[in-house]
């Protein structure tokens, strides 16, 4: 979708649910328009309608013709402000997708530290990263690793790098710390309400794993990687390095194979409840 302006303009946009709508507000501006054309062909779309609201700000209302939301992009084209919405094809399976595997830390910035054992919490996210991205590709999912070795990467440069590769989803790894030292359990977590189903559906099937208590969903998470608009991502926070029994369970192979294909499920459920 896009719109025509004599000048580029200040607007923010932001993701609604049921239904499914983009809200876009553009400031300093007075609209002309009294009529609106809707395309059979924009398939994605259900419905625009817009409406001046205040003396000075046009609100464009997008809703989507599915259920969930799948990630946006907008910026200028010359003056013309243009709204690229991801639409689900028919029969989407998560082998059609590019899944994006990060894994937090790395290099210098080493992150938490194991309680007992005093492991770097940048070595094991990247084993689970690894182990992720290995049955992904044993399934036939397209994968794209921030980081496969021990390097630092800002987290702003993590997503300039996703940027022209655009992922259909993204998963980040990191291992939770607390100075509570009983606080423990797994967690997901999500930014943008619209992408919560990702975490839950993720959430819901690592909970299945023997001994691995609840942390939460944990919701409007400030974390740069789970900011962008583009594509749904969850950030897991496997469990606590900084408590005994979570910090056992990080460092057991067979704990993260079973983590990680907990992951692989909650995936697969996520795509199959798009529908
Ligand atoms: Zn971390």
């Amino acid at each position: 979708m896009s719109i025509g302006l004599s000048r580029k303009v200040a607007y923010s946009s932001w993701m609604e649910t049921s239904p499914a709508t983009i809200v876009l507000e553009l400031y300093d501006v007075q609209s002309n328009t009294n009529w609106i054309t809707q395309l059979k062909s924009a398939t994605g779309i259900a419905d625009v309608s817009w409406q001046q609201t205040e003396s000075d700000v046009v609100q464009a209302r997008i809703q989507l013709a599915q259920a969930q939301h799948l990630g946006y992009r907008i910026g200028y084209v010359g003056k013309r402000l243009q709204l690229i919405i991801t639409r689900k094809a028919a029969h989407t399976h998560l082998h059609d997708l590019t899944v994006a595997i990060d894994a937090g830390h790395g290099g210098s910035n080493t992150g938490a530290r194991g309680v007992k054992s005093g492991v770097l919490e940048k070595d094991y996210t990247l084993l689970f990263a690894k182990a992720l991205n290995r049955l992904l590709q044993k399934k036939g999912v397209k994968t794209i690793m921030i980081r496969d070795s021990d390097t630092a990467i800002d987290n702003k440069d993590r997503l300039l790098m996703l940027q022209p590769q655009q992922p259909d989803v993204l998963i980040s790894f990191h291992l939770n710390s607390s100075s509570r030292p009983t606080a423990r359990g797994t967690s997901t977590y999500y930014r943008h309400t619209a992408f919560r189903p990702l975490t839950q559906h993720i959430l819901n099937e690592l909970l299945e794993i023997d001994g691995l208590p609840e942390f939460g969903n944990i919701g409007s998470f400030n974390f740069q990687l789970v900011q962008p608009t583009d594509y749904p991502s969850c950030l897991v926070e496997v469990a606590f390095l900084s408590n005994e029994e979570d910090e056992q369970l990080i460092l057991n192979e067979h704990f993260r194979e079973k983590l990680v294909h907990k992951v692989y499920e909650g995936l697969l459920h996520w795509v199959k409840s798009l529908k």
